[in-house]
């Protein structure tokens, strides 16, 4: 697979919208399933299912 291809994917599957605000952040992977706090707001972001 291309490597830049790759990369993009990663990021793509880490990105999540925050539910109060609806900003798009990038939750680091070792975060992937769990909750994350919001970096704009401070809210609860729970992983995507
Ligand atoms: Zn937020």
């Amino acid at each position: 697979m291309n490597p830049i291809f790759a990369v993009f994917l990663t990021i793509f599957r880490l990105k999540r919208t925050c539910p109060e605000c609806k900003r798009d952040q990038v939750v680091p992977a070792s975060k992937r399933l769990e909750s994350v706090r919001c970096k704009f707001c401070g809210a609860d972001v729970p992983p995507r299912k």
